[in-house]
């Protein structure tokens, strides 16, 4: 064997010992999973779909029928209350300058979805997932009902948790997970959350939840979440230091991928080979 040859063989095992201890961190960390908890926009759907970039489209608009002021105006305080109060809503209800939180909604998602397509991978993913499976977003119902339908995965969901049952207090509030936690009976261990935003799974982890961020380059909240130290800077009057929640790469994250479905095959293929290594290893108890 050349040289060469002996080295490009010590790299594949390389790669194939880590691929290993990926696959055996993937399935100690799910093993007691049974509570699958999604996001909606963003994380169920490929940011690449640009639907959420329609919501965020007609919030700006909202905020310059409301506020009579120009769209970088209004733009400017939507990411202003996005960054401070969990969502544009919310900053709305907390400065009292919105009476009907549903009519926000209604207008936010008066939007175009045939940017959804039918998601039979994503379908298939969620067949082979054991346990329930809940919708938590800071969306209305009507909207998140919409996107499942059109991927063709309704269902498979158990129940959607909106904004509006959290009382209108969004991700990344304690109290929205509170009013998750207490109205789903969930119990934490047993839960992993799906989230494209970082902050959001502060709490999640915060309670025993297994985290996952879904980041897809196309994301535009992806600065956000991993990297708005000069954002917080300008906006909040010299808060230089990007919050640690806010970073895609802090404690809270135990695992990261840019797209959904892939990361619930692998797990599947993962926790599959498992099984089937302790079938055939008669007497041996799973290591995991
Ligand atoms: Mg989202």
């Amino acid at each position: 064997m050349t040289a060469l040859a002996q080295r490009q063989q010590r790299a594949a095992t390389g790669a194939a010992a880590q691929a290993g201890a990926e696959d055996e961190r993937l399935r100690a960390a799910f093993a007691p999973v049974r509570e699958w908890v999604f996001d909606l926009d963003n994380t169920l759907y490929c940011a690449s779909r640009r639907l959420f970039d329609q919501i965020d489209k007609r919030m700006g608009e909202y905020l310059v029928r409301l506020f009579r002021v120009d769209i970088a105006t209004a733009k400017y305080i939507q990411k202003d209350y996005f960054r401070r109060y969990g969502t544009t809503l919310r900053g709305l209800i907390v400065n009292g300058e919105i009476a009907d939180p549903d009519d926000f909604l209604a207008f936010v998602h008066d939007i175009d979805y045939s940017a959804i397509a039918p998601d039979p991978a994503l379908d298939d993913a969620l067949t082979r997932l054991e346990g329930r499976k809940w919708v938590f977003t800071n969306g209305s119902l009507a909207h998140a009902e919409a996107v499942l339908e059109r991927l063709g995965v309704s269902a498979h969901i158990d129940e959607i948790f909106d904004v509006k049952a959290a009382g209108y207090v969004p991700k990344p509030h304690p109290q929205a997970f509170d009013a998750f936690l207490a109205h789903t009976g969930i119990a934490p261990a047993r839960a992993a959350m799906f989230e494209d935003i970082a902050r959001n799974l502060a709490e999640p982890h915060a309670r025993g939840m297994t985290t996952v961020l879904v980041a897809h380059p196309d994301n535009a909240d992806a600065g956000h979440a991993c990297g708005c130290a000069h954002a917080h800077g300008n906006r909040h009057g010299g808060e230089g230091e990007m919050h640690p929640h806010d970073d895609a790469n802090g404690e809270h994250i135990h695992f990261r991928t840019t797209e959904l479905t892939g990361f619930l095959r692998r797990l599947t293929v993962a926790q599959q080979a498992s099984s089937s290594d302790t079938t055939t290893h008669t007497g041996e108890k799973e290591r995991a």
